[in-house]
């Protein structure tokens, strides 16, 4: 068994094709993400990504610093095969920071799995499908923008959209369902809030959106507000997903106890690893709950992990959001496209996480590295 020997670190800003408002924030311009690298003792390198958002999850700069200068020490000389241990130590080193959590997970996994010949998935569980069916959010807050990029989401083959809502008043909102109803009666349309209702308004909102019947609606209120998402959810027949009241495992069992959603948006930037997002969705079934593949604003590193993680996981039913790579970064950072087809996410079947990135490409869109 090698030792990993050298670890790298880069804060990068990648531009992005378009403004997309949320609930919680609006993002623009660029994304900011973490990529770490570590090399094993027979020069092979394995890679993972930390997708921050700091509204969310929190900042790239905390990112970076978790895993520069706080997980380092407790990676650097470590046998590779020790993989919970040394997550279980950055799990200690350092609070919160989920998602630098994540990116250790997936680079200490594509580092076993090149070296061993095996897939991601392989190393956590085994293949339970092929693809994954593919979600795009609709959430310029020009909707004209919109309709050009559903034109385009119809001709590849996607069906599936989460319309992201409560970020520029209810009318808006219902005026892009009736339009997206109308005009491609063909889709299954979700709905995701991201926090963005007020506790007074929240109920009146969520029936009139639940009159069109989308497959789910997700988070409409502030995530700390346990009791309200509960009401809500009761309040009407269409499932209520939680995204940002749960984060990891611990979150889940308070939320299964407090009854407050039919299901949950699962990620591994939240969860802090691919094995923390599978125990949710485990988690998540023993109580009938469903299970959505969420992400972050990700570039195609961590949307290969979050692959190979639904991949393993026949809990998560509901598809996956990894569209980012493919309609929203101007340049992805993968040496080969991540792979849609049909609308279809394609599991990679190579070694690792099935494709590198592109090293010129993460040198171009740097901003700050850190080398050991
Ligand atoms: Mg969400």
């Amino acid at each position: 068994m090698q030792k990993i020997t050298h670890m790298q670190v880069w804060h990068l800003q990648l531009p992005v094709n378009a403004r997309r408002d949320h609930g919680i924030g609006s993002v623009e311009h660029v994304i900011d993400l973490v990529v770490l690298e570590l090399t094993s003792e027979d020069g092979t390198k394995g890679y993972g990504e930390a997708s921050s958002w700091s509204v969310f999850t929190g900042s790239a700069e905390a990112s970076f610093a978790a895993l520069d200068r706080y997980i380092r020490p407790h990676v650097v000389g470590r046998f590779i095969g020790d993989r919970a241990a040394i997550m279980t130590d950055a799990g200690y080193a350092v609070a919160h920071c989920t998602e630098a959590k994540a990116a250790l997970e997936t680079a200490l996994l594509d580092l076993q799995g090149r070296i061993a010949g095996l897939p991601v998935w392989a190393l956590i569980g085994g293949k339970c499908r092929d693809t994954i069916p593919l979600s795009c959010s609709i959430a310029d807050p020009d909707f004209d923008k919109d309709l050009v990029l559903m034109e385009r989401l119809r001709a590849d083959g996607v069906r599936i959209i989460k319309l992201k809502t409560g970020f520029a008043g209810h009318a808006f909102d219902i005026m892009r369902l009736e339009r997206l109803r109308g005009e491609y009666p063909d889709f299954d349309i979700r709905v995701d809030y991201n926090q963005g209702l007020h506790h007074t308004d929240a109920l009146a909102c969520v029936r009139d959106v639940a009159s069109f019947a989308p497959t789910f609606i997700e988070q409409p209120v502030k995530a700390h507000l346990f009791d309200l998402m509960a009401q809500l959810r009761d309040a009407t027949d269409v499932p209520l997903l939680a995204d940002e009241s749960i984060f990891g495992p611990e979150d889940m069992q308070h939320a299964i106890d407090s009854k407050i959603a039919d299901g949950v948006s699962i990620k591994i930037m939240k969860s802090g690893g691919l094995t923390r997002a599978q125990t949710v969705a485990r988690m998540a079934a023993g109580v009938g709950m469903s299970a959505y593949g969420g992400d972050m604003f990700e570039a195609g590193i961590a949307h290969l992990a979050g692959t190979h993680m639904i991949a393993a996981t026949p809990e998560i039913t509901l598809g996956c959001e990894f569209y980012q790579a493919r309609y929203f970064l101007v340049q992805d950072i993968l040496e080969t496209p991540f792979q849609v087809q049909d609308g279809q996410v394609v599991v990679p079947d190579t070694p690792g996480l099935g494709i590198l990135p592109d090293l010129d490409k993460i040198r171009h869109y740097s901003v700050k590295k850190a080398t050991s």
